[in-house]
């Protein structure tokens, strides 16, 4: 792993196997499987991609809950975070 930002994930989540466009988890997905096929979508996934793109996925919506705004999971095309409790506890 390469230094700079860590996100901590939950240990049940496995972002690699879980389709970053609808949320389908694999049952299994090999080792050796560089890229797979989404079976519910039928998006292709390169398989550090797809993570990568869940766990910023993940990383916004604990953003988004951690502040009670309840609803909206995941982001926008943008990837804008939408919460607004960020600006609201900065003087801590
Ligand atoms: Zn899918």
């Amino acid at each position: 792993m390469r230094g700079g930002q860590v996100v901590v994930a939950d240990r049940f989540f496995a972002s690699s196997k879980t389709c970053s466009v609808c949320r389908h988890k694999l049952d299994n997905l090999p080792l050796s499987a560089r890229a797979w096929t989404c079976p519910a979508c039928g998006a292709i996934h390169d398989r550090d991609v797809n993570g990568a793109v869940n766990l910023k996925n993940m990383a916004v919506s604990s953003t988004v809950s951690a502040c009670g705004e309840e609803g909206e999971t995941g982001l926008d095309e943008a990837g804008s975070p939408l919460c607004s409790c960020l600006s609201r506890n900065e003087q801590v």
